[in-house]
């Protein structure tokens, strides 16, 4: 059965967090780490992340679990762009290091760390976006 990316976690530690809460729900999934294959391969593991994969006829319920769960917004889930429900959480590339900034800033300031280094990729049209939208509805206009 073919299995699709539901989320990208940056620590480990939210995957298996993640991976622990499908497996309440009985949704069976995978986790993969770029590290790992990089090792096996002889490249240097630079790359951090892990994508926890499901099979793709349980996406639908696993991804309403992790907004049940809030780690997604509830029913924002669609791309601006061409409102396809196919798009992911990923921490935005490059900005790690202004991550780890910000959470040691937040530290600081005891503010809670924020999500403003996540994003969302859309895998139909490429978008990348901040935040998704709700189901398409009557008219969408671009309010600021
Ligand atoms: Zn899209």
């Amino acid at each position: 059965m073919k299995t699709v990316r539901l989320i990208t976690c940056e620590e480990p530690f939210q995957a298996r967090l993640i991976q622990g809460a499908l497996e309440n729900e009985g949704i069976a999934s995978v986790l993969h780490n770029e590290n790992t294959s990089n090792v096996l391969r002889g490249l240097t593991p630079t790359i951090t992340g892990v994508d926890v994969l499901v099979y793709e006829d349980e996406y639908d319920r696993a991804l309403a679990l992790l907004e049940r769960n809030q780690m997604i917004p509830e029913q924002l889930r669609y791309c601006p762009q061409c409102h396809s429900p196919h798009i992911r959480y990923v921490l935005k590339k490059g900005h790690r290091l202004r991550a780890v900034v910000a959470a040691v800033l937040s530290l600081l300031a005891t503010a809670p760390p924020g999500t403003a280094h996540w994003e969302y990729v859309c895998d139909d049209c490429g978008a990348r976006f901040d935040r998704p939208v709700g189901r398409k509805k009557e008219k969408d206009t671009d309010t600021e």
